[in-house]
């Protein structure tokens, strides 16, 4: 039974009404300066708007493409408005469970959990590229301990390097959270050499000042809550996490902080759109045969 949005999420209201309003949207974001050949760059098309998703036929050499090709949006099958209310739904404070999606949009568990996969690859995708600069600072954490229980044992526990930048006040401002490899376990923390290697992939060195924290009782706290935080955002939502996926959703909390930080109300959805046009979509065998703790700028 399809669950009205409306009356499960009230506070909840799409800015999408038809599919038309969001494949134009698409082609919006694909080409903002109008259409553009993917194989001659040619300016001058006409369309074939006798299908579902339009198809534009370059005027110079006759190359056909849509609008969706190279998107997370290749090859769906659904209405495009499904996979934009799943957009907004992702956007939520703590994001939305692939079984809560199936539920509100009315698609089967499988194809919602692969849409939100999808959604936080174009993310994480975006989120390697952009390096930390300026003033930095680098803990040595674990993510899944409880932040209220402070036993000694958390077998679950897995090894994470936090990134962040500062603003003037000390305040994280854009934050990277890095699973170490095969480390789990409560007595298992990033070693400094784990922090150098972050250092080199997620930061530009050059124009930062980077200050680490390797050591478990002395991190740097604002950073070291943002880690509880997103433990407890992803709980809420996913509950206990395997760890062959954790990194795409430390991604996906990451992202979804810093999307809310640095963007407007009316911007946030756009940027989220224009990073979903500009990576192409992770298929279910990429996913369901990726490696655990896999870097995940990695997979193809
Ligand atoms: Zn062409």
């Amino acid at each position: 039974m399809m669950i009205h949005i409306a009356t499960e999420l009230p506070s909840f209201h799409s800015r999408y009404q038809s599919e038309q309003d969001c494949i134009e949207a698409v082609i919006a974001m694909k080409w903002p300066n109008g259409f553009i050949c993917p194989r001659c760059d040619h300016t001058k098309c006409s369309c074939l708007s006798s299908r579902r998703i339009p198809l534009f036929e370059c005027g110079r050499c006759k190359h056909q493409t849509s609008p969706f090709v190279g998107t997370i949006f290749e090859g769906t099958r659904l209405p495009l408005l499904k996979w934009f209310i799943t957009l907004e739904l992702f956007l939520l404070p703590d994001g939305i469970s692939a079984t809560r999606l199936s539920q509100v949009i009315g698609v089967t568990y499988k194809t919602a959990w692969l849409m939100l996969h999808k959604i936080r690859h174009a993310l994480g995708e975006f989120d390697a590229r952009e390096l930390l600069y300026g003033d930095v600072k680098v803990n040595s954490d674990q993510y899944g301990r409880n932040p209220d229980r402070c036993t000694v044992s958390h077998p679950h526990a897995s090894a994470v390097v936090a990134g962040c930048t500062v603003d003037e006040t000390g305040e994280p401002q854009q934050v990277k959270l890095r699973l170490v490899q095969q480390k789990r376990g409560s007595d298992r923390w990033a070693a400094r050499r784990d922090l150098t290697a972050f250092i080199d992939e997620h930061v530009d060195s050059l124009s930062s000042d980077v200050r680490l924290f390797p050591q478990a009782f002395r991190l740097y706290s604002p950073l070291r809550n943002i880690v509880r935080e997103a433990w407890k955002s992803l709980k809420s939502t996913y509950g206990a996490l395997e760890s062959k996926h954790l990194q795409a959703y430390l991604n996906e909390f990451t992202g979804r902080r810093w999307l809310h930080l640095s963007e407007t109300e009316v911007t946030i959805g756009q940027r989220l759109l224009q990073m979903c046009v500009a990576v192409p979509g992770i298929s279910y065998n990429q996913l369901i045969t990726r490696q655990t703790n896999q870097p995940f700028a990695a997979v193809a």
